[in-house]
């Protein structure tokens, strides 16, 4: 899998210190140099990795392991619906 771009969607829920991956609120520094700051996801189910350069579009170096592809965001919402599907509706008396 290649590392996408951060999309600006992802990038703007970065600048609130937001991971766009599970949407967790904190993130660990890493090493920096420069303008430049390396941050992981503080959840540790996720861990996703960003690089992130003052005001220049932030850099994904990893993705978290919580991350869903829209596709398979897709395809989970469908699977939710088809499970709510087999429900008959009953009438409570
Ligand atoms: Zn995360």
């Amino acid at each position: 899998m290649s590392i996408d771009d951060v999309t600006k969607k992802e990038e703007a829920l970065l600048r609130k210190s937001i991971c766009p991956d599970c949407g967790y609120d904190k993130f660990r520094e890493g090493p920096c140099g420069g303008a430049s700051v390396n941050v992981m996801c503080a959840n540790d189910k996720c861990k996703a990795r960003f690089n992130i350069c003052g005001p220049f579009t932030p850099q994904r170096l990893e993705y978290g392991s919580m991350r869903k592809t829209e596709e398979q965001a897709e395809k989970d919402a469908a699977a939710t619906a088809n499970q709510f599907d087999r429900f008959d509706i009953i009438d409570f008396d």
